[in-house]
């Protein structure tokens, strides 16, 4: 038997992706509309329940395309509300999405790629090495997915208002996909979610971030960690190829010309690494004309890290000195922890190909 292609998947495509594909067929733009509120807002994938179009269409479509959504294989529930969805990709890999409510906010943390291939020390993702690209149609599924669990609340609002691409995974080196992808969460034939409520979350991947601001306009946080470049070569390896000093400024040009918009600024609280006073003057110093709101994360742990969260007093010292200098501070809140969905506890399955995993295991067999 000759080996069957794989169809075109639909949710690769954003509203531009589908025009172009509907006018190639010889079909009108506005085709592209009609099906992206089928599968984004009524979550018909059936391309045979499309009903207005005709069935001419639907069979021509149905022929070379379809909506192929990943599979749900655990779906758990924080004791805080916090609610975790595995997904299965492909035979080998799976990637995690986590909802978190907060009052009249629900914020969506998204994965962008299977695992990843930068190597903070920090992070359980990190550790996992990296196995590829999420597709367009993989990273708004997780929005599909959880929207379709969550629902509207009794005043027909969505519950999920907010994304953040601060899942698994360095978005900026998924940059077509992800660009796409935000594309169809802020489209009012799909989520129509504002540029306000999407964040997309970097370790700074500076000529990606010039390309982004030509691009698309959404919300920006940079994972900053440490307020120098020696640390921070440490923490976040990429710092050696792109050091603070670029990587603030292509923050600051991304904002320019846009009014009311800070950049956020991740800071992971590593006890006695990063968290000392001298570490929040100089954040100070750093920081005194980026427009900017710093988020401070207490860390969460996980296995065989050599790293502990800092004390809630050094935390709250830390926070202290920033705000007491005019920035504006918040500690995030830990949540959903219980079930590994935590900042940096996501891992899924990832079939890492860099062999990071096995390089680490022959080191400590060695070691022994
Ligand atoms: N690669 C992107 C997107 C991942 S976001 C980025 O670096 O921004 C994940 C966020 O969680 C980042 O701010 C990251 O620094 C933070 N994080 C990673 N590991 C963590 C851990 N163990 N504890 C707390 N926060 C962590």
């Amino acid at each position: 038997m000759p080996e069957q292609t794989e169809k075109m998947n639909l949710l690769d495509l954003d509203r531009a992706g589908m025009e172009t594909f509907f006018t190639s067929i010889g079909e009108k733009a506005f085709r592209a509309s009609q099906v992206m509120k089928w599968i984004h807002q009524h979550r018909v994938t059936d391309i045979n329940e499309m009903t207005n179009l005709s069935k001419s269409l639907r069979e021509n479509l149905q022929a070379m395309a379809e909506v192929r959504l990943p599979e749900v294989v655990v779906d758990q529930k924080s004791d805080d509300g916090t609610r975790k969805w595995l997904l299965k990709l492909d035979s080998g890999n799976c990637i995690e999405t986590v909802f978190i409510p907060e009052g009249s906010r629900g914020t969506l943390c998204v994965s962008s790629q299977i695992g990843c291939a930068l190597e903070c020390s920090f992070c359980a993702t990190g550790r996992q090495g990296f196995n590829r690209n999420l597709s367009t149609g993989e990273i708004i599924s997780q929005v599909l997915v959880a929207n379709h669990a969550l629902g509207f609340d009794k005043d027909g609002e969505r519950i999920v208002t907010n994304v953040v691409m601060m899942g698994m995974g360095e978005p900026l080196l998924n940059f077509d996909n992800v660009v796409a992808a935000m594309n169809i969460m802020m489209d009012d034939f799909a989520y129509g979610i504002s540029k306000r409520r999407i964040t997309l979350s970097t370790a700074g991947v500076v000529p990606a971030l010039e390309r982004l601001r030509e691009v698309i306009d959404v919300s920006l946080a940079l994972s900053l960690h440490a307020p120098n470049d020696e640390l921070r070569d440490i923490l976040v390896p990429l710092n050696k190829k792109y050091p603070i000093k670029e990587t603030l400024a292509a923050c600051k040009h991304y904002f320019e010309g846009k009014k009311h918009r800070y950049l956020t600024v991740e800071y992971v609280m590593l006890k006695n690494v990063n968290d000392k006073v001298e570490h929040a003057r100089q954040l100070v110093k750093l920081l005194k004309d980026v427009p900017s709101k710093i988020n401070l994360i207490p860390f969460n742990p996980f296995d065989e890290t050599q790293y502990e969260r800092s004390s809630q007093t050094a935390i709250n010292k830390f926070r202290d000195i920033l705000i007491k200098n005019g920035l504006i501070t918040i500690t995030r809140k830990t949540r959903g922890d219980d079930i590994d969905a935590a900042c940096g506890q996501l891992a899924g399955r990832v079939q890492d190909k860099t062999k990071r995993t096995q390089k680490r295991i022959q080191l400590q067999a060695g070691a022994e």
